[in-house]
């Protein structure tokens, strides 16, 4: 199951309010206070090869698409 994936199941849940609360109550995702899923990236959600430094908060493949209009001059 990825991180966005549990909610992918209320589309169907919403004809039965009352088990959609079941379903939210025992399926949700833990509260986490460090995980490698608690850093997305703020462009895509993307979950791995997170840049946080500068607060780029950026994946690898998105931090390449913009980084020359971010201002930067030199990057891998
Ligand atoms: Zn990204």
């Amino acid at each position: 199951m990825t991180t966005s994936d549990y909610r992918k199941a209320f589309k169907q849940l919403k004809a039965n309010p009352i088990k959609l609360q079941k379903y939210q109550k025992h399926n949700a995702p833990k509260d986490r206070s460090c995980s490698v899923l608690k850093k997305k990236c703020r462009r895509c959600g993307r979950t791995h090869a997170h840049i946080g430094k500068y607060g780029l908060n950026l994946c690898r493949q998105c931090f390449r698409d913009t980084a020359v209009n971010i201002g930067f001059k030199k990057y891998a």
